[in-house]
């Protein structure tokens, strides 16, 4: 048998095996954990083949194989946290897809180096992570869209290290950020699937959530916030029970595969306004790793996997007129007092 028919018989033979799916690759090896979960594969993405994806939200996802899982990492850099997820994600060799919030960034510039330099895709999403996404002026929209890209762009020093990927804060898309990002080559990521991170829930309840709806789809983008002590609690145990229940980790990458070397950085840490969000634990709080144990199994154990509907992010039903509004605007109102001028309904 010729050397091209033995081919053509392997690549049939993976066909039929892997149902039309690119075979996995066997995951690199993972210096001092051979049992690392690592990644399986790399995947190019780009805003042409996947202008907007994730099942929360749209029909379209990432073409994963059965139990693969892409991991997403919203709202940083935050040191404290961001660090550990970094740590943890280094110890099994896992890369992730970050989607950070340019005034964390500016804040934290030597962060988002460190998230880059580990060799993780680096996304968006937005300045200020404004929660009324779908109610600001388009003009405001596509100024929070430009601006984040601006500030995560000058804290590694190189613009073109951040991947064309945008996660709408709050994932609360609407048609005209939707066709902005798309003109400007920007792919809207949503997710297939979340652990609740941002909610006041344990650790243990993240770690069961995010298994439970993997489980029950068999894999997907997985949202999840590097800024939540939560998330990082959980994190190791949770990297275990996927490799446990065979799921595989796919790396995300954008197609210009030269990944430029961050110049030297010469970015320091820029003022901030204090706002109350994100909140870092304080000195005093327990921020041990790895989480409990006995918690933890006990909440699996307990978890009876029962069906699920993935929740979509809750749409207030109130209304804040267009006068309003621009009146907020001139009046040069921080997002925070946008949010509770919102919620206490003007009208
Ligand atoms: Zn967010």
């Amino acid at each position: 048998m010729s050397v091209v028919a033995l081919w053509v018989v392997a690549s049939v033979a993976c066909l039929v095996v892997f149902g039309g799916t690119a075979p996995a690759a066997v995951a690199a090896p993972c210096p001092g954990n051979p049992d690392a979960l690592g990644v399986s594969r790399v995947m190019t993405v780009t805003p042409g083949d996947y202008p907007r994806l994730g099942n929360m939200q749209y029909r379209r996802t990432l073409s994963l194989a059965d139990r693969e899982v892409v991991l997403t990492f919203d709202d940083g850099p935050l040191p404290p946290y961001t660090d550990r997820v970094l740590e943890i994600l280094a110890r099994e060799c896992v890369k992730a897809t970050f989607f950070m919030v340019g005034r964390h960034a500016a804040a934290n510039p030597a962060a988002a180096r460190r998230v880059y330099n580990a060799g993780h895709t680096i996304g968006t999403h937005s300045q200020n992570h404004i929660l009324i996404f779908d109610r600001i002026p388009e003009v405001r929209a596509e100024h929070e869209i430009t601006a984040g890209i601006a500030s995560v762009g000058a804290a590694l020093g190189d613009e073109k290290a951040l991947a064309p990927f945008f996660r709408i804060p709050g994932l609360l898309r609407t048609r005209q950020v939707e066709n902005y990002l798309q003109a400007r080559t920007l792919a809207v990521w949503s997710a297939d699937t979340n652990a609740d991170d941002w909610r006041h829930i344990s650790s243990a309840q993240v770690l069961t959530t995010a298994l439970r709806r993997l489980e029950k789809r068999r894999g997907g983008v997985l949202l999840l916030h590097d800024i939540q002590p939560r998330t990082v609690l959980m994190l190791p145990q949770f990297l275990a029970e996927l490799k446990k229940r065979n799921f595989r980790i796919v790396h995300v990458v954008p197609s210009n595969e030269e990944r430029p070397a961050l110049p030297p950085a010469v970015t320091a840490a820029l003022p901030v306004p204090k706002l109350a969000w994100p909140r870092v634990a304080t000195a005093g709080t327990p921020m041990t790793l790895p989480a409990r144990a006995t918690q933890t199994q006990t909440a699996l154990a307990a978890d009876a996997a029962p069906a699920e509907q993935v929740p979509l992010p809750p749409r207030k039903a109130h209304k804040m007129s267009r006068e309003r509004l621009k009146t907020a605007i001139a009046e040069n109102k921080t997002p925070r007092k946008w949010r509770l001028l919102a919620l206490i309904g003007f009208k």
